[in-house]
């Protein structure tokens, strides 16, 4: 493993017969772009903007956000970067926003459904992205987290829309989106799987609890079916998939997302090495047999050790 780790090609990833896939990175900070950008990142395929403000008690101006937000895109230049509008609530709480005690939070106002008690933080976070993009020419995509419905996405895309944005897409990352997606897809361009809180919806396991890490893991057969599902929701519309959750940043599963029909995978950046060494080592074909055998297998073990033969990697 120390030797193909040396040997670990750099440059975009791509499998051994050359199908590409863009490795993205996940990031919160501009130090975190730096780290992408010196580890081959492509571009970002899921800028956490909730980070920039964690620690504010005041609503950050137009302005302030502006300037934060070029600060990356400058780190970036001219590689894509996906920007996801404010995560907040759950694990991520902003005191700025002044939300009221909920007894589930996982389950409550949080995400894109913010906008529903506050519009004008979302109207002018678009406007802030939109001019950040404008002043430094980083090609600059928008995505709204915790999507369910197809009015929630009408809704994000429209938004987008009239701040100029035009390249707008949603997460993936609640079950009725996944079930529904060939809907939800008619309204936007891209989605990208968010598999971290997918699995927590999915399999209703607090993606806290380390007691329910089995639940969690990428290899339940049930994950893999659910990004199935979203990948034949999505090729309706020519809607392009990309995964951003924990998930992408195992080598071997990055394998099955690829098989599946996922066209890109973001993740933090010193995942990147890794995946792009194991991708190199197999074809589009294997990929692909790995992505069956993981879907029609009975437990997560027998996913693993399924998916693994196919990549040859039971020697
Ligand atoms: C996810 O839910 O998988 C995701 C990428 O978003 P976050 O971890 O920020 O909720
Ligand atoms: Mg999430």
């Amino acid at each position: 493993l120390r030797a193909r780790q040396a040997d670990a090609p750099t440059g975009p990833g791509r499998t051994a017969d050359g199908h590409a896939v863009p490795l993205l990175a996940n990031v919160g900070s501009a130090a975190d772009a730096k780290l992408a950008v010196a580890l081959g990142a492509e571009g970002v395929g899921l800028f956490r903007t909730e980070f920039l403000f964690l620690d504010r008690k005041s609503a950050p101006t137009v302005a302030e956000q502006t300037a934060q937000y070029a600060e990356i895109f400058r780190v970036m230049g001219d590689r894509p970067v996906t920007v996801r509008t404010l995560d907040a609530g759950s694990d991520k709480p902003l005191p700025f926003l002044n939300l009221p005690e909920e007894e589930n939070p996982a389950l409550g106002v949080r995400g894109l459904r913010l906008s529903s008690v506050d519009e004008g933080t979302l109207l002018d976070q678009l406007t802030a992205i939109e001019t950040a993009a404008k002043e430094t020419g980083t090609p600059v995509k928008v995505m709204a987290p915790m999507v369910a419905t197809v009015e929630e996405t009408a809704y994000f895309a429209a938004r987008a829309a009239d701040a100029g944005i035009e390249t707008r897409g949603i997460m993936i990352e609640i079950p009725a989106a996944a079930l529904r997606s060939e809907h939800l897809g008619a309204e936007v361009d891209f989605f990208s799987i968010g598999t971290n809180d997918l699995s927590q919806y999915l399999f209703g396991a607090d993606r806290m609890s380390s007691s329910l890490a089995a639940l969690h893991n990428p290899w339940q057969p049930a994950l893999a079916a659910a990004i199935a599902m979203v990948v034949d929701g999505a090729s309706k519309h020519g809607v392009k998939v990309g995964v951003c959750g924990e998930s992408a940043s195992n080598p071997e599963f990055a394998c099955v997302l690829v098989g599946l029909g996922v066209e890109t995978l973001s993740m933090a950046p010193r995942s990147i090495a890794g995946v792009r060494a194991q991708l190199a080592e197999v074809t589009l074909e294997q990929c692909r047999a790995a992505a069956a055998a993981a879907l029609s297998a009975r437990t997560a073990e027998d996913a693993l050790a399924a998916a693994r033969k196919a990549l040859g990697r039971n020697k």
